[in-house]
């Protein structure tokens, strides 16, 4: 994952760089460095841990120059420490790199270069980077860098700077995310576009193998064959704005509380009562969707869960059987594709290594794909046949919360979409669950003014080592999500169980005390599940329930509980998450942890 920056201009490129990583601190935070030259001596100034300690170094000791590059780091190869830190520079000092990704072929390379003379002082895939473009170097940075990446396999963004050819930065990219930025006499690459947002809104994004060299005269881009090429230059219209913390304590509670808007975004214009639904960037006709006779979602983490519930609804409302898939799994199990399989790739960031590693290998096999993302020309966005996207606004948070609640709003509205074209539904039942959808923000907010069951809740149980969350039907699917946010943030293992599963085995677990929360918001389920959480009060577990209002009767079985507005069942996942984030994130800040950036993770997971 890490974060990459790179400057070129009139100005001190250190503040540049610095200010740049803290907004890509997201990716990762294991290390901060950066590699500046000043005439022709490269200075690195590098650090293990947050970035804070960087700037710190940097305090006592600045270092100068106008060019330069920047990282931070969430480690593959090697330990967090000062000497597996980026910039990596080659044995003789002359190349120093930047890179977001993993070289797979790197204990061969090391072998091949160690055999030449070259030595290696870290653990890292990524130092063989510099030694592998030094031994190319001739004179000539960007042929070096070709010809080491013509060495390469895996993924890489890079950035690199020589101090034989002191006025110039050489980037290049495959499967790793990386933009360039173009400003007044001032030119940036970086991982992502809040990293530069502050200088320039004008970016071009690159596509896999193409390189670029960056000077402060101006930027060129080279095909992998070494043709420089006219790319068009977008405009990006975020809001800078949305990289701060607006007075939230953390951007994490500041994301749950957008969800009304982000959730409006998403559908207001696709899901217009009375008017049939409609999708920009779909190019699928109808005889294209009455060709499909099988879908999988594929995705990662948070947004396999989104897809979890996407399965269920496009089931039911559109009559398609859907696969559900882990990413890192899809392809290693030889999937029945062909060209009436639809695969559907869900990741927030759009560049998920494993989701797009999936889309390529559905594609290969003939299948067509409709990406959902949040960023905008991202590789996942790019790669698909069509795109939808989340337009939940700029995810800083590594835990999502945003992100999560508007891929359901597009699961619901793909699944309508299908249903709409195949008459799988009619049309007084597709405006029916419409003019549901668009009462959802209204009651998202209504669910965020109730927090005080919450906050004691966690109060009462942020010292457990574990914790259960239960659910039938979907609410399994959004036990599952609540369950992941509580690992992730507080560091309290926890298990989402089906709530008839848990007789199976696990309930062997539930003792008197057992944190448990109990999901129960499907009104034809609703009995059932109520069942399922007697047989845990009765072992001793201590109980928070989630139910719709006006079922009140929960409350005989559990210790506390939460009401939900009423909705209809399939939409009750985008309320009933959301008190499950604000529990993750009490227990998180109860036990004081770093909420924004959780111990060992990364947000956007660009490496297989
Ligand atoms: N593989 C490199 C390392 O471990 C880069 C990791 C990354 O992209 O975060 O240093």
């Amino acid at each position: 994952m890490c974060g990459i920056v790179g400057y070129v201009g009139k100005k001190e490129a250190s503040p540049i760089l610095v200010e740049g990583l803290s907004k890509l601190e997201y990716r990762g935070y294991d290390s901060a460095g950066i590699a500046v030259i000043d005439k022709d001596v490269i200075e690195i100034s590098k650090c293990k841990g947050r970035l804070a300690n960087l700037k710190d170094k940097l305090d006592t000791s600045p270092v100068k120059g106008k060019i330069g590059i920047g990282h931070t780091r969430w480690a593959t190869h090697g330990e967090p420490s000062d000497i597996n830190s980026h910039p990596h520079t080659s044995e003789n000092g002359s190349i120093s790199v930047v890179h977001n990704g993993i070289i797979e072929n790197y204990l061969h390379l090391r072998e091949w270069l160690s055999s030449k003379g070259y030595k290696f002082y870290s653990e890292t895939d990524t130092e063989v980077i510099p030694n592998l473009i030094c031994h190319f170097y001739n004179g000539d940075l960007l042929d070096a860098v070709m010809k080491a990446v013509s060495k390469m396999e895996g993924s890489y963004a890079l950035g690199v700077v020589s101090c034989d050819e002191p006025d110039k930065i050489v980037a290049v990219r495959k499967d790793s995310p990386l933009v360039v930025g173009v400003g007044t006499d001032e030119f940036f690459i970086a991982s992502d576009v809040p990293a530069i947002l502050n200088r320039t809104r004008d970016v071009y994004y690159l596509n896999d193998k193409e390189f670029v060299v960056l000077n402060d005269a101006g930027v060129k881009i080279y095909s992998p064959e070494g043709d420089e090429i006219k790319k068009e230059l977008v405009t990006v219209t975020w809001d800078a704005d949305a990289a701060e913390k607006g007075g939230y304590e953390h951007f994490m509670i500041k994301e749950i509380h957008e969800q009304p808007k982000a959730i409006r975004d998403t559908m207001t214009s696709r899901i217009i009562p009375g008017q049939p639904i409609t999708l920009d960037n779909i190019k699928m006709t109808k005889a294209d969707i009455e060709n499909i006779d099988r879908i999988y979602i594929v995705a990662c983490g948070t947004a396999y869960h989104a897809g979890v519930v996407g399965k269920y609804v496009i089931e039911k409302l559109a009559k398609i059987p859907v696969e559900i898939d882990i990413a890192s799994e899809f392809r290693y199990r030889d999937p029945i594709i062909n060209e009436k399989t639809l695969m559907i790739a869900l990741s927030q960031s759009g560049e998920t290594a494993d989701t797009l590693a999936a889309l390529r290998e559905a594609k290969t096999k003939g299948a067509r794909v409709i990406a959902i993302t949040n960023v905008v020309g991202s590789s996942i966005a790019r790669e698909a046949d069509d795109v939808i996207y989340t337009w939940a606004g700029l995810e800083i948070a590594v835990a999502s919360t945003k992100a999560y609640t508007t891929q359901l709003i597009l699961m619901y509205v793909v699944a309508l979409y299908f249903a709409q074209h195949k008459n799988t539904l009619g049309v007084d039942e597709i405006e029916k669950i419409k003019n549901e959808m668009l009462s959802l923000p209204e009651k998202v907010s209504e669910v965020l003014k109730h927090k005080e069951v919450l906050q004691k809740f966690a109060a009462n149980n942020y010292m457990h080592k574990d914790m259960f969350f239960l659910g039938r039907g979907l609410d399994y699917a959004v036990a599952m999500e609540g369950s992941l946010k509580t690992k992730e943030i507080s560091y309290i293992h926890s298990e989402a169980y089906a709530g008839g599963e848990l007789k199976h085995g696990t309930i062997a677990l539930i003792e008197k005390g057992t944190a448990v929360i109990a999901i129960a918001t499907q009104e034809s389920l609703y009995g059932k599940m109520i069942s399922n959480v007697k047989e845990v009060t009765t072992r001793g577990a201590n109980v928070l329930g989630f139910a719709l209002e006006g079922n009140t009767s929960i409350e005989s079985t559990v210790d506390s509980a939460f009401y939900l507005p009423k909705t209809i069942d399939i939409l009750s996942p985008v309320l009933s998450v959301i008190p499950l984030q604000l529990v993750a994130y009490y227990m998180a800040i109860q036990k004081g942890c770093d909420v924004d950036k959780p111990r060992n993770l990364a947000k956007s997971v660009t490496v297989e």
